[in-house]
């Protein structure tokens, strides 16, 4: 590992399996701060190696621990180190680390907020069944959320430190991303999203979310919450725009 230097803005990338594309998105990424912290999740392919002489930090799982918990130790080690706004992108180059400068713009004007990287220009590169799977999900997390969220699956965000001081979310894999936005609500942290770019490579490798699997343990997530919250009517209302949101500052996007 590198010197590591202290910095308000980290960026946080989970890489399981990530040998082809990790080492350029993490020099990419590593032009907006001093602290890129890429967190190799047990990957059997050549990750690590490939990361061997980038000027970032690199933790290693032993095993593959899964996105969520990924995401979690790399945090940690960000608010460990002085950071006070992370951002998190993946490191199969769907995500443009050029991109983080919209981030840190529109964070500088809504100073508190997550800032998602809401992948809505050129949507239809996405397989169809993965574009419903992310309208299904944004359907369920703004209504448990109580405010309407564009690409709740984007994992290109940014969060304000707060949230992790905050909320004590834990959910592993896909569903961790889902669960800090509605917890994050609850604290009455909201987001806004800005667009970016869909990405979808021909040749890319085969991708790790299970559309039928992963979005049942989201939607299992948010039944549980709602069935706590007895239904949170007034949470659908607000999602679909015929409900005051009473937060004043508040709007999506
Ligand atoms: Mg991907």
């Amino acid at each position: 590992m590198n010197s590591i230097h202290p910095s308000p803005v980290a960026i946080v990338i989970p890489a399981y399996n990530e040998a082809a594309t990790i080492a350029d998105i993490a020099h990419r990424a590593s032009w907006f701060t001093s602290l890129v912290i890429v967190v190799n999740d047990g990957s059997g392919d050549e990750t690590a190696r490939v990361l061997e002489k980038a000027s970032i930090v690199v933790l290693h799982n032993r095993r593959n621990l899964g996105k969520g918990k990924s995401l979690m130790s790399g945090i940690r080690f960000a608010l460990e180190h002085g950071a006070e706004r992370i951002i998190t992108l993946d490191g199969d180059g769907q995500h443009r680390p050029e991109d983080i400068q919209l981030l840190l713009d529109k964070s500088a004007a809504s100073p508190g907020t997550i800032i998602i990287a809401a992948r809505l220009h050129n949507r239809y590169c996405a397989p169809p069944l993965r574009r419903f799977a992310n309208r299904f999900a944004d359907f369920w997390i703004s209504w448990a959320a109580g405010y309407s969220i564009r690409d709740s699956q984007s994992g290109f965000r940014l969060y304000p430190a707060k949230v992790f001081e905050q909320c004590q979310t834990v959910s592993n894999n896909f569903v961790f991303e889902s669960e800090i936005l509605i917890d994050a609500a609850r604290k009455g942290i909201f987001s806004l999203s800005i667009p970016v770019d869909t990405i979808y490579r021909k040749n890319a490798r085969v991708s790790h979310y299970r559309p039928a699997l992963d979005t049942w343990a989201i939607v299992k997530m948010i039944g549980i919450k709602l069935i706590k919250r007895g239904l949170y009517p007034i949470g659908l209302l607000r999602s679909l725009g015929v409900w005051p949101f009473p937060p004043t500052k508040h709007s999506t996007m």
